[in-house]
């Protein structure tokens, strides 16, 4: 079974407009924020066609990594999801 398999598994409660994790302003990014565009293993950050990096955290695994990547450039802002939200892995 492919890993994109598994992680269709999962199920997510969205928290409509409250993000658990959001990108700080930037004009060009930390070489620590592009990266997640590559390490997430949820494939949650992309580039914008200006360079910038965002996020689209609906799918976000709570790994934390991209958290402990960019802890030294406060890059990102991290938080859990409220209680009752986020990913439930139950199904996996
Ligand atoms: Fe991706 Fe993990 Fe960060 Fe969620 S916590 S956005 S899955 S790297």
């Amino acid at each position: 079974i492919k890993v994109e398999e598994k992680l269709y598994q999962n199920r997510y409660m969205v928290d409509e407009g409250r993000p658990h994790i959001s990108v700080k302003p930037h004009t060009q990014p930390t070489e620590a924020l592009a990266s997640l565009v590559k390490i997430c293993p949820a494939g949650c950050y992309s580039r914008t066609e200006t360079g910038q990096v965002e996020i689209a955290p609906d799918g976000c695994l709570e790994c934390g990594t991209c958290r402990i990547v960019c802890a030294a450039t406060g890059d990102i802002e991290w938080n859990y999801p409220r209680g009752g939200y986020g990913i439930l892995f139950k199904f996996g």
